[in-house]
């Protein structure tokens, strides 16, 4: 049992906490995992739902980037590589090996000997310690694994091993794990202004509780500001400053695997750019992406526009011909803002460096910015390790945070070197009421062996599907709003149970439902049920945009 969420509003009142996060996408729920883990008293806060801003809009790969070879960033990329071992470690139900499909043609950008020289250096990098090595197929062999690749100009295609994972579920359990080590973790509260000592020192947040639309101070010796594309906005809060950053804007489509079956990732160099990207398969559906632009609106406002559709389309229609996507084969998009450091030298938007750096301003308000997804604990230590040294008195008694030996919480009691199928049997012995195999593997997929006590803890009304013919079961709502601190429909829709992507009709037929259920969970009024309504069925309608364009 996690605390309630008026639990934790009380304790952000009355303790004064050595850190305070504000964002809770990866990097802020990084950051409090591993202070929670040294013991140090800590808070987060965020603004919206846990990796609602970019943490659930990546391509949801854990990689080193290939592509950065190109750049000669062979530091970031052995980093990044070797933290891939360590989160398939950590986190083996979120975070699994991903084979990768590397087509070459006669008028790409590439030889199939650079490629391979590419990937002997990539798994150099690793150490050799990739979740398998790779091999050359010949142009017959990928037609057989990849029949409806286009083949015209094909020399043959290395295939290579990488991670892939739920981006918005690594962000939550590494959320969750910091509660279960003693932080205060709160969603829908948005940090409103920085409180500063007679000095002019930062030394806690002003946040307004979006559920109950009360104001509350929390003081904190060290504010940490973890926001993402949002960090020049925060900073700003506390002083006047120049920007840190430039953001450029990412979007991925949805299709449904019968329109795009394609069994590994594929990369393609995209034909008019030749950017890379990819083609990504994901369960009953397949995902191509990304796009790369400037982006300098309000990041809540990044949404996907016909052109950036029309571009992945474009990919599709050049390297998978036979498919003959259209847009009206796209379930649902996603866009995200990348929060990348400014770099005057920058030209392209893709040549922009994805490190990270942290930076302090005079006040003492600690700013982390840039970085990625795969090297999110990485970037958590160096920034707790910033933040004692910046504590007044110093601060003892702290202990290892282990968080790259320590499991998530999905993760815990996982079998050594088992796989999602040997938990699902576990999933469907411990359901009192019976689950399909199909549930099952869901369950153990999405949430490890936490699935087991989600399995046990169903009703016969709970192991109902949700959608027909789909393996979410009703009683994921149950566990969401009781264990997982999801408080709106959109939680649910979007980053709970994807329906939003996955579903043919983006969830909307299934959202009254859900709704009614939650309301009968959360005590909820029928004018709350028909806001939450609203405000689900107005986020589709954006996402759809686009199509009108
Ligand atoms: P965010 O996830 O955006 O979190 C910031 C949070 O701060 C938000 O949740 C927001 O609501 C909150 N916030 C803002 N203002 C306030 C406030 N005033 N009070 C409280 N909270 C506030 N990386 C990889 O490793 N692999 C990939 O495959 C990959 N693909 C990518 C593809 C795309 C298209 C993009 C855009 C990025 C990709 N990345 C990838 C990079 C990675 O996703 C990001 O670096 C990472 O998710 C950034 O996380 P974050 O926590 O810094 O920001």
């Amino acid at each position: 049992m996690i605390p309630s969420r008026d639990a934790m509003v009380s304790r952000l009142g009355q303790e004064t906490f050595d850190l305070v996060v504000v964002g809770g996408g990866i990097t802020g729920c990084g950051v409090i995992r591993d202070a929670a883990r040294r013991g140090l008293n800590c808070a987060l806060i965020e603004a919206n739902d846990f990796a609602s801003g970019t943490s659930s809009r990546s391509s949801k790969l854990i990689h080193g980037g290939l592509r950065y070879l190109e750049q000669w960033e062979f530091g970031l990329v052995h980093e990044a590589v070797t933290e891939r071992q360590t989160l398939m470690r950590i986190a083996p139900h979120l975070v699994r090996a991903q084979a990768f499909l590397f087509p070459v043609y006669a008028d790409g950008p590439h030889s199939l000997a650079v490629v391979n020289a590419g990937l002997w250096l990539y798994e150099g990098l690793s150490m050799f310690r990739s979740p398998k090595l790779h091999r050359n197929l010949r142009v017959r062999q990928v037609q057989q694994e990849e029949p409806i690749l286009a083949r015209n100009g094909l020399k043959g295609a290395p295939l290579y091993y990488d991670a892939a994972t739920d981006d918005a579920r690594l962000t939550l359990e590494t959320a969750l794990d910091a509660i279960h080590a003693g932080g205060v973790v709160l969603n829908h509260a948005r940090v409103e202004s920085l409180c500063k000592s007679e000095q002019g020192r930062v030394n806690g947040v002003r946040i307004r509780n979006a559920l109950s639309g009360e104001f509350l101070d929390v003081q904190a010796k060290v504010v940490v500001n973890a926001t993402g594309p949002w960090t020049d906005r925060v900073r700003a809060l506390s002083a006047k400053s120049s920007d840190l950053l430039r953001p450029t804007k990412g979007v991925h489509i949805v299709v449904d695997a019968d329109r795009l079956p394609v069994k590994h990732a594929v990369v393609c160099n995209h034909p008019v750019d030749k950017r890379l990207l990819f083609a990504i398969p994901w369960g009953d559906q397949s995902y191509i992406g990304t796009t790369d632009t400037d982006f300098d609106g309000d990041p809540k406002d990044v949404v996907a526009t016909g052109e950036d559709v029309d571009y992945l389309l474009a990919a599709c229609a050049h390297f998978f011909p036979e498919a003959q996507l259209e847009r009206a084969d796209v379930i649902a998009t996603w866009a995200g803002l990348r929060p990348l450091i400014k770099d005057t030298d920058a030209r392209l938007e893709s040549s922009v460096s994805r490190e990270h750096e942290i930076f302090v301003d005079e006040n003492g308000l600690l700013t982390i910015a840039g970085g990625k997804l795969t090297t999110y604990r990485l970037m958590a230590e160096e920034v707790v390790e910033k933040a004692v040294q910046l504590m007044d008195n110093g601060i003892g008694g702290l202990v290892p945070p282990k968080t790259d030996q320590e499991p998530l919480p999905g993760a815990v009691g996982w079998p050594l070197n088992g796989d999602p199928e040997t938990v699902a049997e576990k999933v469907r012995a411990a359901a009192t009421h019976g689950i399909s195999p199909e549930a099952a593997l869901h369950l153990a997929r999405r949430y490890g062996t936490r699935g087991i006590d989600i399995a046990a803890s169903l009703s016969e009304e709970g192991g109902a599907p949700l959608v027909d013919g789909r393996p979410e079961v009703l009683g994921i709502v149950d566990w969401a709003i009781q264990e997982e601190l999801a408080q709106t429909l959109e939680d649910l829709m979007v980053r709970r149970t994807q329906l939003y992507f996955r579903d043919g009709h983006q969830g909307l037929d299934v959202a009254p439902r859900i709704a009614e259920h939650m309301q009968a969970l959360l005590g909820w009024s029928d004018a709350r049920r028909e806001e939450e309504l609203s405000a689900y069925r107005a986020e589709v309608a954006r996402s759809r945009r686009w199509r009108e364009e």
